[in-house]
């Protein structure tokens, strides 16, 4: 099995890390022998939340509250530091968070140069808004109040669709289309079925 490079890109309540969870786990029972590195910006966002005091902390605590998106700048540092620490051509990885703009997905092309990893694969949730409004308003996360999931299905539309239609252009690139909006069952066979894994 050669390394696997996939992006995870869907509107926030779409499922993606529950699918990314259970794709985790499909690969590590195929290829247990090669290291899995799985990066999440959300994740990396909130742990900062957690830090010291800085000027930093609560303008990101701030920002995060509001669902509104991160600068590329700080995305890259945090991203970026986990690829220098842990990232090799032969691990396999998966991406959660980002490119959530064309800007960061730009940037990532040469991250993938660097490390030498030439087939990325995108998985694409295509949820229906009204489906990921009802989710996200269903779950109990600290950002999930209305004014913050309508910010956030604001710039998904705005800033990460270009992101698709960037990726569907390059050559290097393989996007598949998955229907977000069926049980959790029904997208994880199709994403499995999307990356060779069954
Ligand atoms: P998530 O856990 O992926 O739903 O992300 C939670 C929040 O982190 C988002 O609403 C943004 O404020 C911030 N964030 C995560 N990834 C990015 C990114 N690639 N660019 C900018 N902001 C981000």
């Amino acid at each position: 099995m050669e390394a696997l490079t996939v992006i995870f890109i869907g509107p926030q309540g779409s499922g993606k890390g529950t699918q990314i969870d259970k794709v985790r786990s499909i690969i590590s029972q195929l290829d247990n022998e090669r290291k899995l590195l799985e990066i999440q910006t959300g994740r990396l966002f909130r742990a900062m939340t957690a830090r010291a005091d800085t000027f930093a902390k609560s303008k990101v605590t701030n920002t995060l509250s509001q669902g509104i998106l991160q600068p590329d700048f700080l995305t890259f540092v945090l991203w970026g530091q986990e690829m220098l620490n842990e990232l090799d051509p032969s691990s396999h990885l998966l991406i959660d968070g980002f490119p959530r703009t064309v800007s960061q997905a730009q940037v990532l092309d040469g991250a993938f140069t660097f490390f030498e990893r030439s087939l990325i694969q995108v998985i694409n949730l295509d949820t229906p808004e009204e489906i990921v409004r009802e989710r996200m308003l269903g779950r109990a996360r600290a950002d999930d109040t209305p004014e913050s999931i309508e910010n956030r299905l604001r710039w998904y539309r705005e800033d990460t669709l270009p992101v698709l239609e960037y990726y569907r252009q390059k050559d290097n690139v393989l996007v598949h289309d998955i229907d977000g909006s069926s049980s959790i069952e029904s997208v994880h066979e199709q994403i499995l079925t999307a990356l060779k894994l069954k």
